[in-house]
């Protein structure tokens, strides 16, 4: 029999991902081509060319590469994930601040871990990435969820405050957003850094920030994503390569902890320890090796802007309101009814996958993860069209 916990999570089990199974069903049904999948954020732009050359070379190079080593990961994957962040940022991290992780899932997990106490508070802001629910159970720690602010989508600083308790342990951004595709710039990280030490100082309390960051290349007309490790002293980011080198399946990422945060050698001792006993025991060595290789790297997002770029004005010249992303794959316009489940139900009949706002926590909107092939896109004009008329002619 298996846990009451599983059984609930299997019950519950990612809205994301059963869309996903239930495209592959209707691929075959339909045909692919007449499948308009935009349920899951896996990337369609190819992994960099030169990934596979450099994954021989490094096996040619390396005789150790498969062994077991420091939880942390290699000291020098994590000098030169230091260095480029340093001069990138004008930061004085050292490998010491780096801790290699499998993918930011497994980056969240180990920083939720080594911080949470059960009954612990996390606050996050809606719309969010719905796995944080998970992330924070597996500790006993409980979800604070800041109600949606459209239409700017940026966080509800009153809200906030007045949601900080002496049990908040962490808050945890994600900018650029998914769902929402805004980047939090150096206004808004100064006004929440701002209230954080307040309330740290009014509470007595330790409260981390932690900031989700897999989309940190893909960003849109350069507009600026601010390091909010110059904001915040207690700030822990989650970084991935599952997106920005196109490699979700191999499961590379790390956690940087600010060199400034009170209790740090505690910290990295703990994410050491949360790496082993979660059982990841340290992340894919390969694949270390590999990313030390592509830290400098900048992401091809040429598809993701044209298919945003099509899109937007098609969304747009059909009447929906949206705003147009700054970052990220994913378009999140308000759906035509307030039910956002039924809305996304009813596109299926036009074999479009959409995500509902409801599995981000935000009704009355959906999600369309746009990181599919441009044919995808094009091909899916016009059943966005039919859907709109649908609503329009018929409904109203
Ligand atoms: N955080 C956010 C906001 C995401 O969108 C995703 C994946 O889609 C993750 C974390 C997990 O990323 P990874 O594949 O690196 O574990």
């Amino acid at each position: 029999m298996i846990s009451k916990k599983m059984q609930e999570l299997v019950a519950g089990s990612s809205v994301i991902r059963a869309m996903f199974e239930e495209g592959k069903l209707m691929a075959q049904k339909y045909g692919v081509e007449n499948v308009y999948d935009f349920s899951l954020g896996n990337p369609n732009t190819a992994p960099p060319d030169a990934i596979k050359e450099d994954i021989y070379d490094i096996l040619k190079r390396e005789e150790q590469i498969h062994g077991y080593m420091n939880n942390s990961g290699y000291e020098q994957t994590r000098n030169k994930i230091a260095a480029v962040t340093n001069a990138k940022y004008g930061l004085e991290l050292s490998a010491d601040n780096i801790c290699m992780c499998v993918g930011a899932a497994g980056g969240l997990n180990i920083i939720l871990k080594t911080i949470l106490d059960p009954e612990d508070e996390v606050i996050v802001f809606a719309p969010f990435f719905g796995e944080y629910k998970h992330y924070i159970s597996n500790f006993d720690g409980k979800i604070v969820v800041i109600p949606p602010n459209p239409p700017s989508f940026l966080p509800n600083f009153s809200a906030l405050k007045a949601s900080i308790t002496p049990k908040t342990k962490a808050v945890i951004i994600n900018t650029p957003n998914n769902p929402t595709g805004v980047i939090y710039d150096r206004a808004t990280l100064t006004e929440l850094a701002n209230i954080l030490e307040e309330k740290q100082q009014e509470m007595l309390s330790q409260i981390y920030l932690i900031s989700d960051e897999p989309y940190r290349e893909i960003v849109y007309n350069n507009v600026e994503v601010p390091n909010v490790l110059s904001f915040y002293k207690n700030t822990f980011i989650a970084y991935s390569y599952s997106k920005s080198l196109s490699l979700p399946g191999e499961r590379i990422g790390y956690v940087i902890s600010s060199s400034e945060m009170s209790d740090l050698k505690e910290v990295v001792a703990g994410l050491n320890v949360a790496n082993r006993v979660l059982g990841f025991v340290n992340a894919p060595s390969l694949f270390q090796k590999l990313v030390e290789r592509y830290v400098d790297f900048d992401a091809d997002i040429s598809l993701y802007k044209s298919n945003r770029d099509i899109l937007y004005s098609h969304l747009k010249s059909l009447g929906f309101e949206l705003n147009n992303p700054e970052g990220a794959f994913y378009l999140f316009p308000k759906a035509l009814i307030e039910d956002d489940v039924e809305f996304c139900a009813e596109a299926k009949k036009f074999n479009l996958l959409l995500v509902p706002g409801s599995a981000f926590g935000c009704k009355g909107y959906f999600r369309i993860a746009y990181c599919v092939s441009a044919a995808t896109v094009n091909n899916s004009l016009e059943a966005f069209a039919k859907l709109a008329k649908y609503y329009n002619d018929v409904v109203q």
